[in-house]
């Protein structure tokens, strides 16, 4: 094909994917939401980027004007209960009265200083180090967004060991800045900017999963995927190693513990502990992105806990700040201590409200009591969805740990055939019936669902409620 033609492919290809100011205007009119709410949204899409999430994940999205616990109000005043959590930050609830009074006493004392130590921020470094989980000391850096302490991990690592490549797993997510857009494999995310290679020295595997492992005979995404990443440390046909050299040229494996932005995909126990036997075996540092799974979302602190494995590095962020943003790299203390003063530097990170927060929301997130609720209040609501699966045979796979849950549809439980259109079906459906979530997944047929870590048992059985009443009509429909 000639170079001409492929560039025209790709435009053809970006132009499937976009969308236009008519598209939208549908979209919002055919939706459920008060005169309000559809007047706010033709204000956004006039004023702001089509390339938002509110289109991406759902066909319309409430415009929120409040919230309170585990619900959040539109513009209409329309109650919705909250299982998107702010894309998992609020993990204590919206507007949570502590958190609330910390923020306004703080911002009343010391907002911002710069990316400077403050009272606050040494606390934070202090207890991140304390809560690490890892066994040897650890040192901390601070960012602003997830992002952002994504690349200061992977600049760490590659300072730290001189070497060039980034080992991740497909479908990971790790942001969408030029620094980690290479990190996130995921086909639709990278395809709006190509040709631009966003990173050199990145390579991928797969991760396991229990439902969608292929026949093992093949390579597939079993624990087959974690033989053939080691294979390609070991012998000289990969860009990572030279077998009579001994070469290595791997500085780490950078992976999310359960793919969340994914579909909340959550692994067999062994990927983190063989992603560990082969960093140890190849000296290669292990960083976990803890930034969505972490800080008792699954049922303990931190995700990798459930394997039993200490990495060199992890990053965190997203329910840190309580709902202000703010991320840190906490990592094995030699690997930050290297760094020359200046080495990593951003105006607002290890931000002074978004600290005093932090403090609150690790203090509560950490204690053995929370995490007990937590296991016993997603135990109701892995026993809720099991029930709903016992009826609607469009419930494929439950992956669930905790209060992290993904949910998979499909048109045939034995071909495994994803329900695409019945997933959206139940997404638009559940928001016109005040219940609000995304949707996701390797093929677009999973629904993700967040609820704040302390929300009411009662909440989550009206939402039962619901849910059966949608997939009743979902199933007639689609099945
Ligand atoms: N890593 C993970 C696991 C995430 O879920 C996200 C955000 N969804 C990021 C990194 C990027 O964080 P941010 O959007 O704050 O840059």
């Amino acid at each position: 094909m000639e170079y001409r033609n492929l560039w025209n492919s790709a435009f053809k290809q970006r132009e499937k994917m976009s969308v236009t100011k008519e598209s939208l205007e549908k979209r919002i009119n055919n939706s459920a939401f008060g005169e309000e709410t559809k007047e706010l949204l033709k204000e956004c899409i006039k004023y702001e980027s089509y390339g938002g999430m509110a289109w991406a994940l759902f066909s319309a999205v409430p415009v929120a004007e409040r919230a309170s616990g585990s619900f959040v109000y539109d513009a209409d005043g329309k109650e919705y209960i909250d299982f998107l959590s702010g894309f998992s930050v609020n993990q204590l609830g919206n507007c949570q009265e502590n958190l609330t009074r910390i923020i306004q006493e703080q911002a009343a004392k010391l907002t911002h200083y710069f990316d400077l130590p403050h009272v606050e921020r040494v606390k934070l470094s202090k207890k991140l180090c304390e809560k690490s989980k890892i066994s040897v000391p650890t040192k901390v850096a601070y960012g602003v967004t997830g992002s952002d302490a994504v690349e200061l991990a992977v600049r760490a690592a590659r300072y730290y060991t001189g070497k060039p490549n980034i080992l991740v797993a497909y479908g990971d997510y790790h942001g969408v800045t030029y620094g980690t857009m290479g990190l996130t494999s995921k086909g639709g995310m990278q395809q709006n900017f190509y040709p631009v290679t966003p990173d050199q020295h990145v390579g991928y595997f797969h991760m396991p999963h229990p439902y969608r492992t292929p026949n093992e005979k093949y390579s597939g995404h079993g624990m087959e995927a974690i033989k053939n990443l080691e294979r390609g440390l070991e012998g000289k046909e990969t860009p990572y190693s030279d077998y009579k050299a001994g070469l290595n040229n791997v500085a780490a494996i950078f992976v999310e513990p359960f793919q969340s932005s994914a579909g909340y995909y959550i692994p067999p126990v062994d990927y983190l502990r063989e992603l560990r036997r082969i960093c140890d075996r190849f000296g290669i540092l292990l960083i976990i992105d803890e930034i969505q799974a972490g800080l008792g979302r699954s049922g303990k602190l931190w995700a990798f806990e459930h394997s039993g494995i200490e990495p060199d590095m992890f990053v965190t962020s997203k329910a840190l700040g309580g709902g202000l943003p703010i991320s840190a790299v906490v990592a094995k203390e030699d690997i930050l201590m290297r760094w020359a003063p200046g080495a990593h530097v951003s105006t607002q990170a290890g931000n002074v409200l978004a600290c005093a927060a932090g403090n609150y929301v690790l203090d509560v997130v950490s204690e053995p009591e929370f995490l007990d609720h937590v296991n016993e209040i997603g135990a109701h609501f892995r026993a809720g969805w099991e029930a709903l699966q016992d009826k609607h045979p469009s419930i494929g796979w439950i992956d669930n740990l905790g209060l992290y849950t993904g949910i998979e549809f499909v048109l045939d439980r034995e071909t495994k055939e994803p329900a695409i259109d019945l997933t959206t079906y139940v997404l638009d459906e559940s928001i016109a019936n005040g219940m609000l979530f995304e949707k996701g997944g390797y093929y677009y047929n999973r629904i993700q669902l967040i609820p704040s870590l302390n929300m009411d048992v009662s909440v989550m059985d009206e939402a039962f409620r619901r849910f059966d009443a949608i997939l009743t009509r979902a199933e007639k429909l689609f099945l």
